[in-house]
């Protein structure tokens, strides 16, 4: 039976280089692959973009209510399909995932999620923490802190500042925004260096 993947890692992980690269692995062997990634994420638009500047277009941009399972069944009315590849995947909504699981089910094509782990208050994401439920198979992807242990959170930075408070969706790059990967311990140290009286803030 096809599987569901979900390949997570902190910002810079290579995610979005490893879509274009598997995707490449399809054409090349003959079989069809197509991107997928949710309307929320605005960086690039119909493209997806890695940070080394490879780009590749989006087949379907998901809306919040849209049914992925339809989308795709009508895919496959006039071409093949052998994998879905979804950028993003944090920002997906439970029942998309649960979609998903029927397209690997039910019409037997192998769906690949990359997406983040955790926000940058370190709550899970609708998307991942439905993709944690429900994958067959689960991988980090590894990227590294400066102290050069693994980065698995994301801090956010407005201004060149590091913020602890806001909205979990601030996409990189706009209104200033940037993220960097750090890893836990790291992100304490910062967060103690800020004079912020609660380290896990609610
Ligand atoms: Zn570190």
């Amino acid at each position: 039976m096809a599987k569901l993947y979900f390949r997570y890692g902190a910002m810079g992980c290579g995610k979005t280089r490893d879509i274009i690269k598997v995707w490449y692995n399809y054409k090349e062997k003959g079989k069809n692959a197509i991107i997928i990634k949710p309307g929320i994420d605005t960086k690039g638009n119909d493209k997806i973009v890695s940070r080394d500047n490879s780009e590749l277009n989006t087949d379907y941009i998901i809306k919040s209510n849209d049914n992925i399972y339809d989308i795709i069944s009508k895919h496959k009315l006039k071409y093949n399909l052998d994998c879905i590849l979804v950028d993003e995947a944090q920002f997906l909504e439970r029942h998309h995932v649960e979609e998903l699981t029927d397209i690997c089910d039910d019409l037997d094509i192998t769906v690949m999620c990359y997406g983040l782990r955790a926000d940058f208050l370190d709550n899970l994401f609708p998307g991942s923490a439905a993709l944690f439920a429900y994958a067959d198979v689960i991988e980090e992807m590894k990227t590294i802190c400066e102290c050069m242990d693994g980065a698995t959170r994301n801090v956010r930075f407005v201004n060149g500042q590091p913020v602890f408070e806001g909205e979990q969706v601030a996409i990189d790059g706009e209104d200033k925004v940037t993220y960097v990967s750090m890893c836990r311990s790291c992100r304490k140290k910062l967060v103690r260096k800020m004079n912020k009286d609660r380290l896990y803030p609610r």
